[in-house]
């Protein structure tokens, strides 16, 4: 099975790891505040929380905007269920804004829509979550100039889009954003195994959520509300977690942030050739906002449902039948049990439910060969044509 994603580990990266195991420290070492440097400097904000997953990220970038029990968290329905379930670990309640039908992304005319419609019910959202998805960038200029004018918070869900710019900046730069989030799950395009980390312009929210990381509990005495007993002391001053991410993920975070670039240009490579070779095929590829470059986690194709002969769910079938490990991202957020069960139905968001209807994420990783991406490229084609 050629799968649809696949982390790309060289000797360095072995070797960085190793070297952790062999040091002093593996967790809560010198490589956790190298690695968030290397973030910084990479994309550019002053600050990066690193942390063991962009779930927890998403959870203390909420934590640290105050999001709490009455306020509203608003994300895009075709997201994974961590940009929806870090409202409701906050116990505030979420709600979502249909897609752009032409980038997939939250769109924000509708978003205008819902807010002028919230204002006038005074339940406007506290914090707004944009999610890159497939990497490419929202338009957050257009989201940021809402956020102004309704006053909410920013947190863009980056966690396929690092390595892509907007406005010919960095995605993760959190010029339009209070907080970027990135995920280094081995499926996305850096890896530390698990991990993710939250990027802010901001102190205050950037102490907040290294807080958040870690019980709570603080050594520095200008954040104690209390004097200190002595040099042993710590102090906790908020209900925070263990979301601490370890020295060897962090090790293998630098090595693999130095091959970010390269990672990047391979998957355009590909992307390219998919978008020239599946150009005649009744399906739709890739579009590209403006102003953006695209982080590319993802290569998704939508299928022409009314000119294709078979449906979207047999074409997916015999692609996996024939060695194609294709996947679809995402189930509507809306429509998955859990969260029916706070009332949302088939039918709240068309966009995004059309498009789950058609979408089908194509294989795409660094070390994909010419030979598999043409077999990748056949099979489709023969499905497509009918010749199956
Ligand atoms: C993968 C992913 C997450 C969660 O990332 P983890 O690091 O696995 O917690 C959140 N949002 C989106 C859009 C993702 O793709």
């Amino acid at each position: 099975m050629i799968p649809y994603g696949k982390q790309e580990i060289n000797q360095q990266d072995i070797d960085a790891v190793i070297d952790v195991l062999k040091s002093d420290f593996l967790t809560q070492g010198p490589k956790l505040p190298a690695f968030e440097r290397a973030l910084s400097d990479y994309t550019g904000a002053q600050y990066a929380v690193a942390v063991n997953s962009a779930t927890s990220a998403l959870h203390i970038a909420c934590l640290a905007l105050g999001l709490g029990e009455g306020d509203w968290l608003w994300t895009s329905p075709i997201t994974f269920v961590a940009s929806a379930n870090c409202g409701l670990y906050c116990r505030a309640k979420v709600d979502f804004v249909d897609i752009d039908p032409k980038t997939y992304n939250l769109c924000p005319v509708k978003l205008e829509q819902k807010l002028i419609e919230a204002k006038a019910t005074g339940r406007l959202p506290k914090v707004v979550v944009p999610v890159h998805l497939c990497g490419q960038p929202c338009d957050m200029q257009a989201i940021h100039a809402l956020a102004q004018a309704y006053g909410f918070k920013v947190i863009e869900d980056a966690s396929h889009a690092i390595g892509g710019r907007y406005q010919d900046k960095p995605v993760g730069c959190c010029e339009y954003s209070d907080i970027t989030v990135f995920s280094f799950h081995p499926v996305k395009i850096v890896t530390t195994a698990e991990g993710g980390a939250a990027m802010t312009n901001d102190a205050e929210l950037a102490q907040k959520m290294a807080l958040f990381r870690s019980h709570g509990v603080t050594r520095d005495a200008s954040l104690m509300t209390k004097e200190p007993h002595g040099p042993w002391y710590y102090q906790q001053v908020e209900l925070g977690f263990n979301y601490r991410m370890t020295e060897l993920q962090a090790a293998l975070g630098i090595s693999q942030m130095g091959r970010l670039d390269e990672f990047t240009v391979a998957r355009h490579k590909l992307a390219v050739r998919y978008n020239q070779e599946l150009a005649g095929l009744p399906l739709v590829t890739p579009y590209q906002l403006d102003g953006t470059y695209s982080g590319l986690h993802l290569y998704v194709i939508r299928l022409e449902e009314d000119v294709i002969k078979g449906s979207h769910k047999a074409v997916f079938e015999m692609l996996r039948a024939r060695g194609i490990g294709v996947n679809l991202h995402y189930i509507p957020v809306h429509t998955q049990p859990y969260y029916q069960q706070m009332g949302f139905d088939w039918g709240d968001f068309p966009e995004a439910e059309s498009y789950y209807r058609q979408a089908i994420s194509l294989p795409m990783f660094h070390a994909m060969t010419q030979v598999q991406q043409d077999e990748v490229i056949q099979v489709l084609t023969d499905i497509l044509q009918g010749e199956l």
